[in-house]
């Protein structure tokens, strides 16, 4: 822990608190592989840190997940019962976390005008998607406002988001664990929130209804589950998905069959795992049919079965 202070210390330059790393490691068992990888980044930045990845790391492995056989999905396609998802290919979802100004950068040019910093974690996501159409939409940016999220120009870069395709989520007013609140506050770290992009995206904010809890955990046994589900904001209800970062890839047979569990779907941080050890998991959705040349479909497919 002394080590990891030291780290954070030194290198991560930052304005609000750093994210918690405090989660087991053992995958779930299922009866078949229903398991869908919500793999989760922070920092983009050539600054390593025990929450870091490089720019070229992040191009690399959007690289291996594409060559894969994954698809990209978002919190909706949860909703929709993973319907967009291509029958050949496996369903995966990444996330960012905090809304670090390396998220998305602007830069100024020579000429005076401005350009998105090529290195900054939307740019490559988008260059990446652009020359891989069939990769999927996009990905899911958390922001807490416990700092500037994306460090200027917030409500132009929260719309810009939007716009690219990509999706929202609320990480919270202060960034303060769950584990540390009594069900009956959490409103008090949500609702300040959804105010808050309520402000910079205006009826944009309906679609603002999943959250990342910081520190990565809500407790169990307190029916944290019900005070989530029974929160409003502006008259629907203020998160219907919940996203921990706990290590496991999760089983979304019981996502689908287990009420409550939609607050609690597993992350994994790419800060500690890598896409390699993520092919490993063995609730991953399996290999189907061998791929006989580049042109054939890619020989992943869900296995459903009841
Ligand atoms: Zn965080």
């Amino acid at each position: 822990m002394t080590i990891l202070l030291l780290i954070l210390a030194g290198f991560i330059p930052m304005t609000g608190n750093p994210p918690g790393l405090d989660y087991g490691t053992a995958p779930e068992s299922a009866n078949y592989a229903s398991g869908i990888p919500v793999i989760t980044y922070h920092q983009i930045s050539l600054h390593q840190s025990a929450y870091s990845a490089t720019p070229a790391r992040l191009r690399d492995d959007l690289q291996k997940l594409y060559d894969a056989g994954f698809f990209l999905i978002l919190p909706t396609d949860i909703e929709n019962g993973l319907r967009r998802v291509p029958m050949n290919r496996r369903p995966i979802m990444i996330t960012f976390d905090d809304g670090w100004e390396d998220n998305f950068r602007y830069i100024d040019l020579p000429d005076g005008e401005q350009s998105i910093d090529p290195d900054c974690a939307v740019a490559i996501v988008n260059s990446f998607i652009e020359e891989h159409p069939d990769f999927g939409p996009g990905v899911v940016f958390f922001i807490s406002w416990d700092k500037i999220p994306f460090g200027s120009h917030t409500e132009e870069k929260l719309n810009s988001v939007l716009d690219m395709g990509h999706y929202i989520g609320n990480h919270s007013a202060d960034h303060l664990a769950f584990t540390k609140l009594p069900p009956s506050r959490y409103w008090e770290q949500v609702l300040p929130a959804l105010d808050s992009f309520h402000r910079r995206l205006g009826l944009r904010t309906s679609e603002i209804n999943v959250v990342a809890y910081p520190g990565g955990q809500i407790p169990r046994g307190v029916n944290a589950e019900n005070a989530l589900a029974a929160m409003e904001y502006q008259g629907r209800p203020a998160v219907v998905q919940g996203y921990l970062v706990d290590g496991a890839v999760g089983n979304f047979k019981r996502i689908y069959e287990t009420e409550g569990s939609e607050y609690r779907i597993s992350r994994i941080d790419m800060a500690l795992y890598s896409v390699p050890r993520l092919l490993n998991w063995s609730n991953i959705m399996v290999e189907s049919n061998a791929r006989a040349s580049l042109h054939d479909d890619l020989p992943w497919r869900p296995t459903y079965s009841d």
